[in-house]
């Protein structure tokens, strides 16, 4: 990093993980896709480097550890690597790899691009109208994992606590209840918006909707909506124009002119910072996808959030995403789906949600050229409906590939 950028050599070493379970399915194949799209790219002239480091099973297997230190120090020296599925370990006293390596290097955006291939089969009307990106925050909210079971000590000196000293008596079942604390913070909320609106900027896309449920949790998510606003406000003047701002003068000069300030911010293609209550954002992101462009929103919202708008366009097996530090450069890309047991080793495992996640890489890189012929041969494939078995279960007169084939094909439908 230098200047708040990222500083990309023209061969990048890359870590990656291969995780669990199908990660070893899919891992080489990935690799091979990306490989093959910046040879196409650029020639000889760049290339990704690839370094293995261990995590999860392979990992205790060779050195006794889940999450050995050199693995996290490769991550730390150079900043931007990739990972496919890691099994959760039952008990060895750590909650979640995933959670350790987000915790461990403050990578404090979840992002899930969600874009629509021709030919994959959709349950929404208008799939080729979704072009949707969620930056989910990762570090806060109920996640935080600040829980008390019913019963316990903890739990006990909690209620007691918030009775006596907070004067909290609106609680049903008091002594029989467990308390989760949700924390959400102005750094926190900041950063986050702060990287989702940059990403639009960048990106000319149109709009950012901060998602929340502040009609009910006003301190937390309505205080995310309200930080969020204003630091839009604050931070990007020249270059958003806000909802909040459009009421404020609706109210003191009126419709009209408020409507005008709106048309004259879109024509000159300023991000529109926009709310909306969570609940009616999932109805929302369903009937008028295309009126959503980015997404921020707090932990517990964003994970639902990713899963509905993952169906939209296809399912598990091809939603990408990544964690990111947008202040440290530290980025992990990774498969959104899990280690899939039932199918290890059978040649099933769709690789596109690992190769998606590369692509995001490549762009995070800077390598957009590389990146579009990624794309371009996953809508080659997609149409000609060549595709492994989790799609060609849903979609009429496809043929079947292995893993391994269908990288191939699409290697072979870059043009
Ligand atoms: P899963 O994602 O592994 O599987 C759910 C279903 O989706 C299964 O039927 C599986 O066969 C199918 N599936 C998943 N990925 C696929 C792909 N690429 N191609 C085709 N089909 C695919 O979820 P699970 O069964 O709940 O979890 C299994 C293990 O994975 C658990 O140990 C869990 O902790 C772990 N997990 C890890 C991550 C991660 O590392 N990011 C995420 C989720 C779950």
């Amino acid at each position: 990093m230098a200047g708040g950028k990222l500083v990309v050599p023209d061969h990048p070493v890359i870590p990656f993980i291969e995780g669990d379970g199908i990660g070893r399915d899919i891992t080489g194949p990935s690799q091979k896709v990306l490989d093959a799209a910046v040879e196409k790219a650029y020639g000889e002239k760049r290339k990704l480097v690839w370094m293995e480091v261990l995590a999860g099973k392979k990992a205790f297997e060779q050195t006794g550890e889940y999450l050995p230190a050199p693995t996290l120090e490769a991550f730390r020296e150079y900043l931007v690597g990739i990972k496919g599925p890691l099994e959760t370990p039952v008990g060895g006293g750590i909650r979640s790899l995933n959670v350790a390596l987000r915790q461990t290097l403050d990578l404090y955006v979840c992002m899930r691009p969600v874009r629509w291939f021709k030919g994959v089969p959709s349950p929404i009307r208008f799939p080729d109208r979704v072009d949707m990106h969620i930056f989910r925050e990762n570090t806060e909210d109920i996640y935080a994992g600040i829980e008390f079971m019913a019963g316990s000590d903890k739990a006990e000196k909690l209620r007691r606590f918030m009775e006596t000293e907070l004067g909290v008596d609106q609680v049903r079942f008091p002594e029989s209840s467990s308390y989760g604390v949700k924390p959400i913070s102005r750094e926190g909320s900041e950063r986050l918006v702060r990287a989702s609106i940059r990403y639009a900027i960048e990106r000319k896309l149109p709009s950012v909707t901060l998602v929340h449920k502040g009609n009910i949790m006003k301190f937390t998510e309505g205080a995310f909506k309200n930080y969020g606003y204003d630091l839009a406000e604050r931070e990007f003047p020249a270059d958003t124009f806000t909802w909040r701002q459009y009421e404020k003068v609706k109210a003191e000069k009126g419709k009209a002119e408020a409507d005008q300030l709106l048309e004259a911010a879109k024509k000159t293609h300023k991000v529109i910072i926009k709310d909306v209550i969570t609940d009616a954002f999932l109805q929302e992101s369903l009937l008028h996808p295309f009126d959503h462009s980015v997404i921020a929103t707090m932990n517990l919202n964003g994970d639902y959030i990713s899963d509905q708008l993952a169906a939209m366009v296809g399912g598990i097996g091809i939603s990408p995403g990544a964690n990111i530090n947008y202040d440290s450069g530290y980025a992990i890309f990774e498969a959104t789906h899990g280690t899939a047991p039932n199918i290890v080793g059978t040649g099933k495992a769709n690789p596109g949600s690992l190769i998606l996640s590369g692509v995001m890489m490549l762009e995070y890189l800077g390598w957009d050229e590389a990146a579009e012929h990624v794309y371009d041969a996953l809508d080659h494939t997609f149409s000609k409906r060549r595709v492994t078995s989790d799609l060609h279960a849903q979609m009429e007169g496809a043929t079947l590939l292995t893993t391994e084939e269908f990288a191939q094909e699409i290697i072979a439908n870059m043009h």
